[in-house]
């Protein structure tokens, strides 16, 4: 069972991600960055602290491309940032498999604003389709990572039947890699929702219901692939490694991982009566939410259509 707590804007709570002003330095693409905290952050029970150790390595290992559009840049500050993903452990660094690289656009949609700026009028319509664009593509990258988890134990009898661990490391690395850009995927969209949510009062009165049909469905969409995620992740659990960082570790009750510090998620939902873990139902389930989610997007296309419609006719 996935043991995060949402809050309504389907974030965990607890891990939040406080932004750090990079120290004296004024980015010229979107100013000071992170200058002062809203609200809300400062009411998280969150300790800002240098995830930014490891930006070297994760730029590197991202190729210095953005993990969300394919921007390539060059290095932080001028083109790019290092974005935590996921679930953090609230104390220490922030381990590298919970980082991923971001280009200055795609980071300010990212960080929390404390002036979420309202679209109204002639934007709303682009940014909602933009939404449901993005949204859409996010469904691939569930369904990547969904089939890139399910595939782990096969990986890794064969490496121990083989002998070698190479094409293991390949399959780690694609797990790995394929959870931060789903991660990364959902924040992103998440962030567009809450702005979205953040102008529906701006919107005309008779848009309104339209907007917010369309807004719960989305959300709705996001909790299934959400759901995708942690049930895929729980196949890393299962196999007794850490389904962010991949370290080994013992499956027992309110573990944290040593490696990077995230909260090792529950098997005991899907345990045979032996305490081995069932995968066949564990995959059984991924498939069926996955297919859930293909459904909520039909009902989304076609709140996507009445408020397009509408839209037009004000
Ligand atoms: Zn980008
Ligand atoms: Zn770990």
């Amino acid at each position: 069972m996935d043991r995060r707590q949402p809050i309504a804007g389907g974030r965990p709570i607890g891990a939040r991600w406080v932004p750090v002003p990079p120290r004296d330095v004024v980015d010229r693409t979107i100013g000071v960055v992170g200058a002062f905290l809203p609200q809300r952050c400062l009411r998280s029970p969150v300790t800002s602290r240098d995830w930014r150790a490891d930006r070297a390595f994760v730029f590197d290992r991202d190729a210095f491309t953005c993990r969300h559009c394919g921007t390539v840049g060059e290095d932080e500050p001028t083109s790019l940032r290092s974005y935590p993903v996921g679930d953090i452990s609230l104390e220490g660094d922030v381990h590298e498999s919970a980082l991923v690289t971001v280009c200055c656009a795609c980071f300010t949609v990212l960080e929390p604003s404390p002036s979420t700026e309202t679209v109204a009028g002639g934007d709303l319509f682009d940014f909602v389709r933009d939404t449901t664009r993005v949204q859409g593509g996010t469904i691939s990258d569930v369904a990547d990572f969904a089939s890139v988890a399910t595939s782990l134990p096969d990986s890794l009898e064969s490496a121990v039947d083989d002998e070698t661990d190479v094409d293991l490391d390949a399959s780690v690395a694609k797990y790995r890699r394929a959870r931060r850009d789903v991660v990364l995927a959902l924040d992103l969209v998440d962030a567009r929702l809450e702005r979205l949510a953040a102008s529906e009062t701006a919107v005309d009165s008779d848009v309104r219901p339209a907007l917010a049909a369309f807004s719960e469905t989305a959300a709705q969409l996001q909790r299934t692939l959400r759901e995708v995620v942690a049930s895929s992740e729980t196949v890393a659990t299962g196999l007794d490694r850490c389904h962010g960082c991949f370290a080994s570790l013992e499956r027992s009750e309110d573990e944290t991982c040593p490696n990077c510090g995230l909260v090792v998620h529950q098997t005991v939902d899907w345990e045979h009566d032996d305490g081995t873990v069932a995968f066949d139902r564990l995959f059984a389930t991924i498939n069926e939410t996955l297919q859930g989610a293909s459904q909520t997007t039909e009902t989304l296309t076609d709140r996507t259509m009445t408020l397009a419609e509408q839209l037009v006719d004000t």
